[in-house]
């Protein structure tokens, strides 16, 4: 996929998109700050996360809805396009009213089909795409269903593998790249979210280089500019340097297989 910019609205075309941002929106520098930085190095897309899913209720729940105008004055500044969660209707709802150019919906959430339905009738109109990021528990058929629930109303379903529950104790997440083309195959495009499934910084540069060999359609890769004062997800995100090196890495690498 490729973000395009038609009129004021950004859409997606099929090849390969680069996603990438902190795991949380924290407060306005931090946004602007690295919406321009990142704007400079071959990304498409800036990602940050407003209403998190957390484990545990007294956990940090994010910034909520004051970040959406952060995520504006981000955009207006650099260009670059804005992807950011929706966890429920409201949130939803919060999301559209501010007219962002991408929507995720979370693995937690990947099979609540009451949202997912709702997620696709409130973009019919504007076909604005939706990332569904597969429940950390779906099997092909799970994600593949779920995707249908949006894509009757919106067809412009963008899937992401994010790691789904294993034995590993070393990594957060087991990446599964298979069932990834797979969903590819069955004629979605498919980007791989290697921040949330290794759940550690030293795989992301290995395993985002082979997802692009692999043929995929995008990279949703976490970073900050700060990674270990980060308020979530910490020990995933790369800072802006390494992100550069990464990006540099990546242009050597054909994503044609
Ligand atoms: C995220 O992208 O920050 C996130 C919470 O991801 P996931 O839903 O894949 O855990
Ligand atoms: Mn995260």
């Amino acid at each position: 996929m490729h973000i395009v910019t038609l009129g004021k609205q950004h859409t997606i075309k099929n090849n390969w998109t680069v996603i990438a941002g902190p795991c949380s929106a924290e407060d306005r520098t931090q946004i602007i700050d690295i919406a321009k930085e990142l704007s400079h190095l071959k990304v498409d897309v800036l990602r940050a996360g407003l209403w998190k899913p957390r484990t545990h209720i007294d956990s940090w729940q994010g910034v909520g809805e004051q970040g959406l105008e952060w995520m504006q004055e981000a955009r207006k500044e650099t260009g670059i396009a804005i992807a950011t969660e929706v966890k429920d209707e409201k949130t939803l709802e919060a999301t559209l009213r501010a007219n962002l150019d991408i929507l995720w919906i979370g693995s937690r959430n990947g099979q609540n089909y009451a949202l997912l339905e709702a997620v696709g009738k409130m973009t019919s109109h504007t076909k604005i795409p939706i990332i569904l990021k597969r429940n950390m528990g779906a099997d092909l058929d799970d994600w593949l269903g779920a995707a249908e629930y949006i894509a009757k109303y919106n067809p412009n379903v963008i899937l992401c593998e994010r790691g789904i529950k294993g034995f590993p104790r070393e990594t957060r997440n087991v990446l599964d790249l298979q069932i990834a083309k797979l969903a590819q195959y069955a004629g979605f495009p498919v980007i791989i979210d290697v921040s949330h499934a290794a759940g550690r910084r030293d795989l992301i540069t290995p395993m985002a280089l082979a997802v692009k060999a692999a043929g995929f359609n995008g990279l949703m890769v976490e970073v900050h500019q700060n990674p270990d004062s980060a308020l979530s997800d910490s020990k995933q995100q790369i800072n802006t340097s390494d992100f550069k090196i990464l990006s540099d890495k990546l242009a050597l690498v054909p994503n044609q297989i």
